[in-house]
């Protein structure tokens, strides 16, 4: 998609909606929760039912503050919910209660990794989301108002970032850093995190903007990258045969991969923002930014670091582990309890990820718990077991959730070290295949490592290998 125009430079700001994780809703006491029965966690306030009166859950105001002062916003004492007023069926209230002239944090910054360009944060806002509509088949729509009042931030970016990538690494980012501060789960498939892109082009430096597109509720990196892509390319294209770009909004039709315009948007809608009459002002004390603030947990760039100098792990593992908040809590818990936190990571990055990946597991519910691991990593150390028996011993952990002494027996995989059944083997392998002893006894040593192979393919892997060559040169 790239289009070789290099007269032209895209400028993309994001608006990043994400649901917080809260067991309530934003101004009622209805479950926050997702994949209930339609209209069942209703109440009248959510309902927008006259004479009902919202109440701030303080919770979402500690995870937006959590949220801003991980990215270095600058937090207000004092923000104001306003009123949106727009007509949807999918808006009881006609109105959506949010923030507009007084945001909660403002002024941040997110580096896009070590060596990437700083994305500024224009600001942050809570806001109440809307319910969701259900598209029939026979042209009738069905509405679902489970979802409406449940509490989003909405993270606006300043327009600094340059390409479809460079959003897409940005929104991977941020989902990363709310899943390490625990105050979204991230799963974009089930709307948690939506993504609205500004785009617009002009000739590199220019401090003048191009007229701005807008591409509306993406949800998914992919999404993000190719709706982007396509937008630049599109605008590239017009305005080098010397046309305009229209002032549009459109949504990215993944099937199709092209961008389907929504409305023309001449001007910029009349929302009739107002302060919200029924919730007095948010004031957030010194004390609850301070008690907010000691509760950050270590962020994911910082743990990189750490990992790489505490555990001498190479970058690259480092960055691994630490991309998922569990799977670092993993390795830290297993290693621990293991004199060579090397090694835990080798399993961890193959063995444990690679389960995970396989059964779609998340680390937090995964059979083979961090102890678990850290004792058959153990058990192979010592050589209780081969470290291929030590693989099909960690399958059978992760399928029955037994412990690596409870695989070990019943896979039947104890590492035969015994001198009395080890010499069985031994000497069966000399008998069947005398013209090679005979070769050795010329003066072929290296034939051992063929016989020491034979013993270990007639105990099926369980022979100790270098008992059992040791053996076989004493005999031989
Ligand atoms: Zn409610």
């Amino acid at each position: 998609m790239k289009s070789g125009f290099d007269a032209f430079e895209a400028v993309i700001g994001l608006e990043v909606h994400a649901q917080l994780l809260t067991r309530t809703k934003l101004f009622c006491g209805c479950p926050a929760s997702f994949g209930d029965e339609p209209n069942t966690n209703v109440c009248p306030v959510c309902l927008g039912l006259p004479g009902s009166l919202p109440a701030l859950n303080r919770e979402a105001a500690g995870k937006a503050v959590l949220l801003g002062l991980a990215l270095d916003c600058s937090i207000s004492n004092r923000s104001v919910f306003a009123r949106k007023n727009y007509f949807y069926p999918d808006c009881p209230k006609n109105y959506q209660i949010t923030m507009y002239e007084e945001p909660i944090c403002s002024g941040g910054a997110f580096r896009l990794g070590e060596e990437g360009p700083t994305i500024g944060i224009e600001r942050i806002h809570l806001e109440e989301d809307a319910g969701k509509l259900i598209h029939g088949d026979s042209g009738s729509s069905l509405v679902d108002f489970n979802r409406c009042g449940v509490p989003l931030v909405e993270i606006v970016t300043r327009p600094d970032l340059r390409s479809g990538k460079e959003a897409a690494e940005f929104l991977a980012g941020l989902r990363r850093l709310m899943r390490y501060l625990g105050i979204c789960d991230g799963n974009m498939e089930e709307g948690s995190i939506r993504c609205d892109v500004n785009v617009s082009i002009r000739t590199p430096g220019s401090p003048s903007l191009g007229t701005r597109t807008e591409i509306k509720n993406l949800n998914s990196m992919k999404a993000v990258e190719a709706g982007i892509e396509f937008e630049v390319d599109r605008q590239e294209r017009l305005v080098s045969s010397g046309r305009a770009v229209a002032q549009v909004t459109s949504c990215w039709d993944a099937g199709l991969r092209r961008l389907v315009p929504m409305r023309s948007k001449e001007e910029a809608q009349d929302y009739r923002y107002f302060p919200e009459p029924d919730l007095p002002p948010l004031v957030l004390d010194e004390a609850f930014i301070e008690e907010t603030a000691g509760r950050m947990p270590e962020l994911p760039d910082r743990r990189k670091r750490r990992f790489q100098e505490e555990y001498k792990l190479s970058p690259y593992d480092s960055a691994v582990l630490t991309a998922e908040r569990g799977v670092a809590d993993y390795f830290e818990k297993a290693a621990s309890m293991s004199s060579n936190p090397k090694t835990i990571c080798n399993w961890v990055m193959r063995e444990v990820l690679g389960e995970l990946n396989r059964t779609g597991t998340p680390v937090e519910r995964f059979p083979v718990h961090p102890e678990s691991l850290a004792l058959l990593v153990e058990l192979v150390g010592r050589g209780a077991v081969s470290g291929s028996a030590g693989s099909e011993v960690f399958l059978e952990m992760s399928a029955t959730g037994c412990t690596a002494e409870e695989g070990i027996k019943r896979l039947g995989l104890e590492q035969i070290s015994s001198p009395e059944i080890l010499a069985r083997y031994v000497e069966a392998v000399m008998l069947e295949n005398p013209d090679v002893v005979a070769r050795y006894r010329k003066g072929e040593i290296k034939l051992l490592t063929f016989l020491v192979g034979e013993v270990m393919k007639k105990s099926e892997g369980r022979a100790d290998p270098r008992a059992a060559g040791e053996m076989l040169a004493a005999r031989l």
